[in-house]
């Protein structure tokens, strides 16, 4: 049976599914879902991220997680990466920390990951790179100690609720189905406590992540109880909301959300506002979202990229400029990608910030 069968069927029991409940059977239905299924990631897939295109981004980021170590004391500390992907990430900051005199020895390595096909290509990008590496699917079972915690491009793949408000009256945007097909439909329904204080403007969708606001909550939680340093980076925005955000992607183009689920990637935009007004309230002391461009910018991007080329041989270097550009630049990812730091209130900000 197909997910649009499956999806359908459900829908004829029960009734119209959240848009929740859709993004969660789309991307993580364990024998249909997209994330169960493939590797998505690189030019033969559907979508590209910052660490497949420049290892630059991994590199910085690396240095920035053991500049917070050394910052916090120098503890035995969980190295942690929620949504790993390939793996790449993690395979940059394992090289650029690698020369760290007793970072390598004092972490251990944490990959929180739901897909079998992607657990595998991680194993194949990390083994021999660190001698305790350790999978994970929950948050919630990683290690009491202090978290250097990495998620990029992880809050974007979580289920949103989409919701509008008529006449003072919440509606829940819903997936149903008309003539044989899947439709948005609306439906009365009591907004989430996060939206019922917002002043809404009619018609405009409203966003509501409550597996976001989850693993954000148990993050700064866990950096509260326990020390740690930990940074967010994804495409979204702050200020308030940017209406309906939820996009398919497939072979690097827009798809439609609604047809032919599990072969699309499904995303939306990460609401920054609510993330950072939920890690404070946990006691968390919440840096950003600061632009992509200007975080990697205040860590050396450009020095680095400068100093890749000079080891590269002369018909390669344009290459590692294209990469920092796509980084760095307004145009690309710059500034709709934005970076959340969470530590804890005893220090200074962090570097980037
Ligand atoms: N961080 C990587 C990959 C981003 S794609 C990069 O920058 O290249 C999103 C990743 O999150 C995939 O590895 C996907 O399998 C994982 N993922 C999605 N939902 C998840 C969940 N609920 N729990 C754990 N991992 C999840």
């Amino acid at each position: 049976m197909s997910l649009d069968t499956l999806i359908k069927k459900r829908i004829e029991k029960s009734g119209p599914m959240s848009v929740a409940d859709y993004m969660a059977l789309v991307l993580s239905h364990p024998e249909h879902g997209y994330y169960m299924r493939k590797d998505p990631l690189g030019a033969a897939g559907d979508f590209t991220t910052s660490p497949e295109i420049s290892q630059i981004f991994g590199e910085l980021i690396g240095l920035w997680l053991a500049e917070q170590w050394r910052a916090m004391g120098k503890p035995k500390a969980a190295l942690v990466e929620l949504g790993p992907g390939r793996g790449t990430l993690m395979a940059d900051i394992l090289r650029a920390t690698r020369m760290i005199s007793r970072f390598h020895e004092s972490v251990s390595v944490h990959l929180v990951e739901t897909s079998g096909v992607l657990k595998q290509a991680q194993w194949n990008a990390l083994a021999g790179k660190h001698p305790d590496l350790n999978w994970h699917t929950d948050i919630d079972e990683l290690p009491e100690k202090p978290f250097l915690l990495v998620a990029n491009e992880f809050f974007d793949a979580l289920p949103i609720s989409q919701f509008v408000c008529e006449n003072g009256e919440w509606k829940e945007r819903m997936v149903g189905i008309e003539d044989g097909k899947l439709c948005f439909v609306y439906e009365a329904a009591k907004p989430p406590a996060a939206l019922a204080s917002v002043s809404a403007k009619a018609g405009t969708i409203y966003e509501y992540s409550e597996a976001a606001e989850n693993i954000i909550h148990s993050i700064a939680g866990h950096v509260v109880a326990h020390g740690g340093s930990a940074l967010v980076v994804d495409y979204g925005y702050a200020g308030g909301t940017r209406g309906d955000t939820l996009q398919a992607l497939k072979a690097h183009s827009y798809h439609e959300v609604l047809i032919t689920p599990g072969e699309a990637d499904l995303t939306a935009h990460v609401d920054f506002d609510r993330l950072k007004a939920i890690a404070q309230k946990a006691g968390a002391a919440v840096y950003g979202p600061r632009p992509q461009g200007a975080f990697l910018g205040s860590l050396g991007a450009i020095a680095r990229a400068v100093r890749l080329c000079e080891n590269t041989p002369d018909n390669q270097q344009a290459e590692i400029m294209a990469g920092l550009t796509r980084l760095v630049s307004p145009e690309a990812m710059g500034e709709l990608f934005k970076v959340l730091a969470i530590t804890t209130p005893d220090r200074p900000a962090p570097e980037g910030f």
